[in-house]
């Protein structure tokens, strides 16, 4: 009774049927809704439909493709997105070959179809499908929401010495969870949550034989044996852009050489190497290339070393505060342009020449730099860093190694 009227209905070329099912669970994110509309033209169609009508597993897709790299999370959410978009695409697609054009949404019409064709294959099938893919998109989905938090808390962890350090509990323990969720071989530790001190350093030259003003040029072996004392005393040379960091670290310092003269290049440079240390190096882009500066293939080289964050010392070393808003302009503006092209990596430092700043400074600062150095003495404090005036500390010619260690 049920084929004949089947087949009439057929024969009639006049049935379209929609089926709406509708899912108990409706947690499921928008871009996470089943369409198929089923459409039969003829008897031959609806064969070959059931014949044809199993879903096939993607061996690409598998979930554990997916590894989660703390270290590359902005190419992974990138990878996953495209992933919940195209699983879509592909899940309709499966269906448009086989001449399914369902739409399930409706309860009452799903039992309409297994009394109809009576095959309750074809909806299990379905349902296996279904469940199969949401559970596989929420897990994308799911994975997303974590690396969207651990992307919009960057400052919150770092990975130094085979460990993420964090800087307090609460990013501890949501590390932890991720290695049980995801099964990393990652090691996780608690930064030191005190409010830690961050000297600073500042350096010119570092030379025997000086020019211009003496007690900015460090004698090359007093150089040594400052750097010789940090190392022994197990303090951590960081870049300005990780001063966030300093919680990782128990004894944080930064070491920065304003004007970029030669001498570092040849002096300083291979004593940083030889320990290891990280420094900050500020251009006068003015300058580059003249006699007594680093030229650009020296700015290359030790940016390329990994231990120098190269930063803007301006384009001519004015004193920026006696200077209008237009000069600021364009020596903060095109100085960071052409350390930019010389490097092909963003340049987010700045230190202001002579320390000279005002409000008009600052502002401008801000629109180009992530971080502006002053020479205003004292030490920046982890829990409370003024990032557009950070304080250093000269090391003068005339200091004794029991001078640069009271300094710290
Ligand atoms: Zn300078």
């Amino acid at each position: 009774m049920l084929k004949k009227l089947l087949i009439t209905f057929i024969t009639l070329g006049l049935i379209i049927t929609i089926i709406f099912i509708h899912y108990k669970n409706k947690d499921i994110t928008p871009a996470i809704k089943y369409q198929l509309t089923l459409k039969i033209d003829n008897d031959n169609l609806v064969k070959e439909f059931f014949n044809n009508v199993k879903v096939e597993e993607d061996k690409n897709r598998a979930i554990n493709n997916w590894q989660f790299d703390l270290n590359n999370l902005e190419e992974l959410k990138e990878k996953i997105n495209i992933e919940i978009n195209n699983y879509n695409i592909n899940y309709l697609n499966n269906f448009n070959n086989t001449y399914l054009e369902a739409l399930l949404v409706n309860n009452s019409n799903k039992e309409k179809i297994i009394n109809i064709f009576n095959n309750k294959e074809f909806i299990k099938n379905i349902n296996n499908e279904i469940n199969k893919r949401k559970k596989y998109l929420n897990y994308l989905n799911d994975l997303l929401e974590d690396i969207n938090y651990l992307l919009n808390n960057k400052k919150d962890y770092y990975f130094n010495d085979n460990y993420y350090i964090c800087k307090d509990n609460t990013m501890l323990n949501y590390l932890n969870e991720l290695k049980e969720k995801y099964n990393l071989n990652i090691l996780t530790k608690l930064g030191n949550t005190n409010n830690q001190k961050i000297p600073i350093l500042l350096y010119h030259g570092v030379l025997d034989n000086t020019w211009g003003a003496a007690t900015l040029f460090v004698k090359p072996s007093e150089f040594a044996k400052q750097m010789n004392y940090l190392k022994e005393n197990d303090y951590t040379p960081i870049f300005v852009s990780e001063i966030d960091y300093a919680y990782a670290f128990s004894k944080p310092i930064i070491i920065t050489f304003d004007d970029a003269y030669i001498d570092v290049y040849n002096n300083a440079f291979p004593i940083l190497q030889k320990n290891n240390f990280k420094a900050n190096i500020f251009v006068i882009t003015g300058s580059i290339g003249n006699n007594l500066y680093m030229n650009e293939e020296m700015i290359k080289t030790v940016d390329a070393s990994n231990l120098i964050e190269i930063g803007s010392h301006t384009i001519s070393h004015y004193k920026l505060a006696e200077k209008d808003a237009e000069t600021i302009e364009k020596e903060l503006k095109e100085s960071k342009e052409v350390l930019e092209k010389i490097l092909n990596k963003e340049v987010n430092t700045i230190a202001y020449p002579s320390g000279s700043f005002n409000s008009t400074v600052i502002e401008i600062a801000k629109k180009y730099y992530s971080y502006g150095l002053s020479t205003l003495i004292g030490k920046e404090q982890s829990n409370n860093i003024n990032y557009y005036t950070l304080k250093r500390h000269y090391i003068y010619r005339e200091y004794s190694l029991n001078d640069f260690i009271k300094i710290l």
